[in-house]
């Protein structure tokens, strides 16, 4: 039986937590395929990186390190196209990240194969597997079946959600030491952005602001009333970061972040189609806008139709009276 292959995702600070998301989705392409999963980590063969996937309990994954230091997108492909060859697996997994988007479509290509950009979801039918992606600016989603195999599905981050673990099996650890020579392309090193504070993907709630705002001084009436939910962060709509009221990093939509919190909550904020293909992946969306006919309400769970200031102020006095 052909395997599902995840390339894990790590750095200097060791895995990235969008490994989660790849294994999730391996997890759903492995019951609908009867496969098993087969998580490879590229890189110098750190043990303890190994144990750290094994120790997330999933039974049937096997472990293969090959030996390469940091990313090189010549490297990965040379030496994943050699581990590929030989393990054939049915799906390859990675994500739709910087890291990713850089080798995947040239490995699918060396295989023979493909690769879909931006998966957010499977479905399958009787032919097998059908993979959602975006199209339109994220307005409508495209359901794809792979007609190359092995098929690499790009998954989006922040759209498949991270199952805990019942069991814990310990997989099984091979070394493959797979050398990649030759090349053109010398890494220069990394340089690491020094951010303060919560991340987006990180946070269980966040409260997002909008243009509904007005001045960049009601910030902090946002940030006083995210502070009221535990691991919580606050997030914008572009235009404020256009206008520099906020760090790009906290961007949410097509052209920022994809997030996938407990509880979304957007204030003054319309609802366009490049913002709503952020947020769809939230396990709640609740939306405080003052127009009744704002396109948001038609995405949200909670519809509040009021001045954002005003429900923010009731909030508070009524959390006053009942903590
Ligand atoms: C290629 C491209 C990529 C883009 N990428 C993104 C992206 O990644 N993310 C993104 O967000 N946008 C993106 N945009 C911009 C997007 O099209 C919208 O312009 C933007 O999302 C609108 O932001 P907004 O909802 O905050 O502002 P507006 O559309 O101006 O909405 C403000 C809302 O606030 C409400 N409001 C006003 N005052 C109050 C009040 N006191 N209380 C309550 N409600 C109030 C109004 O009723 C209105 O609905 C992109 C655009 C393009 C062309």
């Amino acid at each position: 039986m052909r395997p599902i292959a995840v390339v894990v995702e790590h750095d200097a600070g060791g895995i990235i937590p969008v490994t989660h998301e790849l294994l999730a989705c391996a997890r759903i392409l492995a019951d609908q395929t009867q496969s098993s999963i087969v998580a490879v980590i590229p890189g110098k063969g750190d043990p303890a990186m190994a144990k750290q996937i094994a120790d997330l309990g999933i039974e049937t994954v096997d472990l293969a390190i090959i030996g390469m230091d940091g990313y090189n997108s010549e490297a990965y492909k040379g030496a994943l196209f050699q581990l590929f060859t030989t393990l054939a697996p049915l799906y390859i997994i990675v994500g739709h990240t910087a890291t990713g988007r850089d080798f995947a479509p040239g490995l699918g290509v060396r295989l023979g194969g493909g690769s879909i950009a931006g998966v957010n979801h499977i479905v399958s039918d009787q032919t097998g597997p059908l993979f959602s992606r975006p199209v339109l600016n994220g307005v409508k989603n495209a359901l794809v079946r792979p007609d190359a195999s092995p098929c690499i599905i790009m998954v989006q981050p922040g759209a498949f959600r991270v199952q805990g673990t019942s069991f814990a099996c310990p997989a099984r650890v091979t070394a493959m030491d797979i050398r990649f020579t030759g090349g053109t392309i010398q890494p220069l090193g990394i340089k690491t952005v020094t951010t303060q504070g919560e991340d987006l993907d990180q946070a269980a709630v966040i409260v997002a602001a909008g243009r509904g705002l007005g001045e960049r001084e009601n910030l902090d009436i946002l940030e006083r009333f995210a502070a009221l939910f535990p691991n919580s962060v606050v997030g914008a709509s572009r235009p404020l970061v256009d206008d520099g009221w906020i760090e790009y990093r906290f961007q949410v939509g097509i052209t920022g972040a994809r997030v996938s919190p407990k509880l979304y909550i957007a204030c003054g904020i319309s609802g366009s189609s490049q913002h709503l293909a952020g947020i769809l992946g939230s396990e709640l969306i609740v939306s405080v806008n003052s127009d009744p006919n704002a396109a948001i309400f038609n995405h949200s769970d909670l519809c509040i139709v009021a001045d954002l200031f005003e429900f923010i102020s009731a909030f508070e006095r009524i959390l006053q009276r009942h903590p």
